[in-house]
């Protein structure tokens, strides 16, 4: 019945608006109304056909929109824009449209309104939707925008009772978490008073309706109290020569509802249902005021408040009390001037309401520019001198320093202006940002030094082989968070390069024992070395021999020696090798010359040495030298399938000369390694990332195709020995599609 009634009404849009220009007149403000006229043209024909839920043309709600701007105090190119604020997402019209006819400003403002309208909330928890909060904000840029953006949808909440139930949640909920605390920060009281009452009463009927059931069941009571109370401090006030204004109202339906619910009271417990205000004209009458209202009746304890000397962040300004009327009722008074009145009611809007020179607030005068600094100060406003020209360029840049953007899963992420995929990637987890291999944004991929935009849906690919950041990161990156993760990776990957020298270092030490790691690390036999030193585990160790923090030899010396007491049965056969080991040691340092490259030959000191190319020996491998003609001695790997050749050779058998790797060895040694797999797009990259993983130096790295889909990849490295050869083969084992991992020469 109800819903019927309400259907068949369909404001005619053209007295709607007329209204609207009545409106304006009346305020006193100085438009063109033309201009107005032809902007609801615009708006009219652009939306003709479409209707609302309830049956209205759709202008209507943008009729509605502009008017409650007016209300607001918003300027002509606001109300310009509110008329046209859906017509770049609801009808053909584009920016340039609007622009053509109204200018930039208009549509730069109808394309923030849009891209608001945009967002997509979803409920998040309350730190989410602080963020979501600033988002809106920081992507209003203009502050008319966010005042219009509240215009829309405190209209669309006055007309939510023609939505489904699931959209009056939703709309509701949006309303409670988002733009009435955005109104609030914004100061505008009004409108958010509105805007709660009206979310509250979809998010809980039951709870709305009784509150106001027994606000209405006892109004005669409190309406009689408060006319009581009125006349009361009216009459003192007077006789005390204070010139005040005094209103006073029933408490809004949500501050009621909020505590009940945090007091865990009926109403009927909640005794402060009246606010009355005092409206004087300078802050010592606030104070003589508070002074008389106290002396009248009596204050409660702690619940006085001077927001005059201590603006709240919105600079909202007055001071508060509670005192017990007759009867043992409590009530609040506010006490403020007209300008904190003003300021409280419309927020920021205030400021242009008082300079067009509306009426009603006759206590401003011009010249009071000094006095609007707390309008400067929330919006750093560089024309704060001009002050038809404050609203045009007024920014909200309360949040310049910072931009917010969504992850794929819609939660807000908060970051410095001017950051990049890197510092999101590193503010969802660091693993995000050390497997990062590329980013998304709204769907495109971006460079890693793209500055992401309010609003921004970021997608970050990860790769479980990516090679970790790169040190350029550190100069694209603009958090500081994010720098130390990367710089933690690094800090970590080094230790990588730790354990691979230790491991190398402690190996070649071993030999010179007959050991070999394998041996050593036994948890039996390395277990108690660990705890000797405290390491946690064998990598620890080979990274401190890396680092240097324990000696090569010390290491291996206990290792062998734990490896000596723990197994009896073995002992002989390590004794004879280790024995054997130091008969060749003692022989090669009589016989030792002086090395080449690293290279020791017997009965030669500072001959010719070069590495075979075939092969490229490295510290470790079991070498033979071939006397070459005029070119010295060339190092071949014993399995070189040329060494073997020449070895088949009766003719060379003289030419060979025994070569052993020297102790010390200053070099690094340059090999290849050759890599066959699977023809794949991608191969090359992938050998590379894990190349780079390890910080492998290396020196050439191509692949071709040998048949059908394989392909022989070779890499040539320079490497310290054949042991981190042999880690490098290793880890290229893991490639995907790789078969088999050979040195050259074979
Ligand atoms: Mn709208």
């Amino acid at each position: 019945m109800e819903n019927q009634e309400l259907t068949v009404r369909t404001p005619d849009p053209d007295e709607q608006f007329e209204a609207l220009i009545q409106k304006i007149k009346d305020s006193g403000h100085n438009m063109d109304l033309g201009r107005i006229r032809a902007a609801y043209e615009m708006a009219r024909v652009a939306h003709s056909g479409q209707l609302r839920r309830d049956g209205s043309p759709y202008v209507t709600h943008c009729i509605a929109a502009a008017d409650i701007s007016v209300d607001i105090g918003l300027d002509e190119d606001s109300i310009i824009a509110a008329l046209l604020h859906d017509v770049i997402e609801d009808t053909n019209l584009t920016h340039e449209d609007i622009a053509r006819q109204f200018g930039t400003a208009v549509a730069d403002i109808v394309e923030g309104v849009t891209k608001l309208t945009r967002v997509q909330y979803t409920s998040k928890e309350e730190e989410q939707a602080e963020n979501l909060r600033k988002m809106l904000l920081a992507m209003a840029k203009d502050i008319r925008v966010i005042l219009i953006k509240i215009a829309d949808r405190l209209h669309n909440m006055r007309t939510m009772a023609y939505q489904s139930p699931e959209k009056q949640r939703a709309k509701s909920l949006e309303t409670m978490e988002i733009y009435a605390p955005i109104a609030h920060r914004l100061g505008m009281q009004r409108a958010k008073w509105e805007l709660e009452d009206l979310a509250l009463q979809y998010l809980d009927p039951s709870g709305y309706k009784e509150i106001t059931d027994n606000l209405n069941a006892r109004m005669p009571e409190l309406e009689a109290f408060m006319d009581n109370m009125k006349a009361k401090i009216q009459a003192r006030l007077d006789a005390e020569g204070e010139q005040a204004t005094i209103y006073c109202r029933i408490k809004h339906v949500y501050s009621i509802y909020r505590k009940m619910y945090a007091q865990k009271l009926d109403i009927n417990g909640i005794f402060d249902l009246c606010a009355f205000r005092v409206i004087v004209d300078s802050i010592p009458d606030c104070y003589n005021v508070l002074g008389i209202i106290h002396d009248m009746f009596k204050p409660v304890p702690g619940r006085f408040k001077d927001y005059i000397s201590t603006p709240k962040p919105n600079m909202y300004q007055s001071v508060h009390t509670t005192v017990i009327g007759s009867e043992g009722i409590p009530f609040e008074v506010q006490i403020r001037t007209w300008e904190m009145h003003y300021t409280a009611e419309y927020g920021v809007a205030a400021h242009w309401k008082y300079k067009m020179g509306s009426s009603a607030n006759t206590a401003l005068k011009e010249g009071d520019e000094d006095r609007f600094a707390w309008v400067r100060r929330l919006l750093e406003s560089q024309q704060e001198s001009d002050a038809v020209d404050f609203f045009h360029n007024m920014k909200v840049d309360m949040f310049a320093d910072d931009v917010f953007v969504f992850s794929p899963k819609g939660d807000v992420i908060n970051l410095p202006a001017g950051a990049t995929p890197i510092d999101f990637a590193y503010s969802i987890h660091s693993d995000i940002g050390n497997h990062m291999v590329g980013a998304k944004v709204n769907g495109r991929i971006v460079t890693y030094d793209y500055a992401l935009q309010n609003g921004d849906i970021v997608e970050i690919r990860t790769s479980k082989s990516a090679p970790g950041p790169s040190r350029d990161w550190l100069n694209v990156a603009k958090s500081g968070s994010a720098r130390t993760k990367i710089k933690q990776w690094y800090k970590k990957e080094r230790r990588e390069e730790n354990i691979q020298r230790g491991r190398s270092m402690l190996e070649e030490e071993l030999k010179h024992n007959g050991l070999t790691l394998d041996d050593v690390m036994d948890e039996a036999v390395c277990g108690p070395i660990l705890k000797r030193f405290s390491f946690s585990c064998f990598d620890d160790l080979l990274a401190a021999v890396g680092y240097g923090g324990i000696t090569a030899t010390r290491a291996a010396n206990r290792l062998r020696d734990e490896a000596k007491n723990l197994k009896p049965e073995r002992k002989t056969a390590l004794d004879k090798v280790s024995e054997a080991a130091e008969r060749r040691e003692t022989q090669a340092a009589k016989k030792e010359g002086k090395a080449v490259h690293g290279i020791l030959v017997a009965g030669l000191s500072n001959c010719l040495v070069k590495f075979s190319r075939c092969c490229t020996p490295v510290p470790g491998d079991d070498i033979m030298g071939f006397i070459t003609r005029g070119q010295g001695v060339s190092i071949h790997r014993r399995d070189c399938v040329n060494c073997q050749q020449l070895l088949s050779q009766p003719e060379n058998a003289g030419r060979w000369v025994q070569v052993s790797w020297a102790s010390k060895i200053p070099d690094t040694y340059v090999t290849t390694i050759l890599i066959s797999a699977k023809n794949r797009s991608g191969l090359v990259m992938d050998i590379a990332t894990v190349l780079n993983a390890i910080n492998a130096k290396v020196r050439s790295l191509n692949a071709r195709e040998t048949g059908i889909s394989m392909a022989l990849a070779s890499v040539t490295v320079e490497v310290k020995d054949a042991s981190e050869l042999k880690y490098i083969m290793s880890r290229l084992a893991s490639v995907p599609g790789v078969g088999s991992i050979t040195r050259n020469g074979m």
